[in-house]
């Protein structure tokens, strides 16, 4: 069995396997930081792909899971109910806006994102509305691998071979800004010309799909609070419904407890996953206005939301998640970040003729390197600066040539401050080779 080890009979996430690198083994990891099998430490500043908002190995939570396992390990959700199940929704109204309000569990990103898209279609469906099934998406979305997110996702380069079996949507651009753009209101004006025109020559759209402030995996481009309330407006006025994607922005990642909190404004449907169970186990909630859910209440058998997964609300990932959020409540650590970010750019990049479109929200900063190529996530430039960042004991995974800082909120600031340090010392490399 020794053989198996690093073996390519493991087919991996995003990967090119005939290319990449072996992978690194992690024998144990503890707050922000991973311990290989050789002995060495990484620190961590991308929360393993933006789920572990404590850091890694959190005791309460482990001991949440721990006690949890040994009273009740999983039971089927339809007919039956548990307490983790129930305490986390009573936690997630608490911070939620007010109108939000029906939980629907799942159990990750792309489910929660598959749950939200059937909802709005066939809350329609069931008001009688069979013309609405069409989606407006937003240029650089990301929802998700599976069909339905791959389809509200279309503007990404991932997608090609699959492009004729996703469902059609219609794009707006995402008006992306930065520290210092001059331009950012008028391409929101451009953006929400577009839209408008969307809403006002068609009559057929179920809902609006939007990563409200930030789109992750299209780059971590960022827009201003005032778009996406707008957005949700316009929506609003022209009988759209307005789902928020804030599987990746939820539980503090942009500063406050969800971006919609922070735009000031609330969708009707939202889905989280990525950091709700603080990076331990998978799960996911889509939730919904009251509006939302009493559509599907009927005397009609078909009026049902036939829709279920094998570990909805599993009891461990549940228990996880309650002493996750109770540790987020304590603490709200995700508020000290922003300022943290900007001070070290200042002091450490701003200038550097490697970089440009600094740009942060809460716990996450981003910039772009300047290099050869096309920007965008198939700039080479990427796989060489995370080799270099990983040589350096730092798990920094650009996106292209985005690289892009997203800590668990235990990282103490003279961490973070070593993180915009390598930065500096690689883009340093980069501009005199
Ligand atoms: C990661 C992500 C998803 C998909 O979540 P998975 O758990 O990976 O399926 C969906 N939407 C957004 C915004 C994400 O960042």
């Amino acid at each position: 069995m020794i053989t198996l080890a690093n073996s390519p009979v493991i087919w991996r996430p995003f990967t090119q396997m005939q290319t990449a690198p072996p992978p690194l083994k992690v024998t144990a990891a503890e707050g922000a930081w991973l311990t290989l099998d050789d002995g060495r430490r990484i620190l961590d500043c991308i929360s393993s792909w933006w789920v572990t908002v404590h850091g890694h190995s959190h005791p309460t939570i482990a001991d949440a899971i721990h006690r949890q396992s040994m009273q009740l390990e999983h039971v089927i959700f339809a007919g039956f109910t548990h307490d983790p199940a129930e305490q986390l929704v009573e936690r997630l109204a608490q911070v939620l806006p007010k109108s939000l309000n029906r939980f629907f569990y799942s159990d990750n990103g792309s489910t929660s994102v598959e749950v939200a898209l059937k909802i709005a279609r066939q809350y329609w469906f069931n008001h009688g509305a069979t013309n609405k099934t069409r989606f407006i998406g937003f240029e650089g979305g990301y929802h998700g691998d599976t069909v339905g997110a791959m389809s509200i996702g279309a503007g990404s380069p991932f997608w090609n071979p699959f492009k004729p079996l996703l469902f059609p949507v219609d794009l707006v651009a995402f008006p992306s800004t930065h520290s210092g753009d001059e331009e950012v209101l008028q391409k929101e004006r451009s953006a929400l010309e577009r839209l408008d025109q969307l809403l006002g020559d068609h009559e057929e759209y179920a809902a609006i799909v939007m990563e409200p402030l930030v789109q992750g995996a299209g780059g971590m481009r960022m827009c201003r609070e005032e778009f996406v309330a707008n957005v949700a407006q316009r929506a609003r006025d022209a009988n759209v419904l307005v789902i928020f994607d804030e599987v990746m922005t939820g539980f503090g990642r942009t500063g406050e407890w969800f971006a919609s909190l922070r735009a000031q404004t609330a969708p009707d449907i939202i889905c989280m996953s990525k950091g709700i169970s603080g990076g331990f186990l998978p799960l996911a909630v889509t939730v919904s206005t009251s509006d939302v859910y009493e559509a599907f209440l009927s005397d009609q058998i078909d009026k049902t939301f036939f829709h279920g997964h094998s570990y909805t609300a599993n009891p461990l990932a549940c228990a996880a998640a309650i002493a996750s959020f109770d540790l987020l409540q304590q603490w709200e650590a995700f508020r000290n970040f922003e300022h943290l970010h900007e001070r070290f750019y200042r002091e450490h990049l701003e200038g550097h003729p490697a970089t440009s479109a600094f740009r942060v929200k809460g716990t996450i900063a981003a910039l772009d390197v300047v290099a050869p190529g096309e920007h965008g996530y198939f700039n080479e430039v990427g796989p060489w600066l995370k080799q270099r960042f990983l040589n350096n004991g730092f798990l920094i995974r650009p996106l292209g040539n985005t690289v892009y800082l997203m800590p668990p909120y235990c990282m103490t600031a003279g961490e973070l401050e070593s993180a915009y340090g390598t930065i500096k010392a690689t883009l340093d490399e980069l501009t005199s080779s």
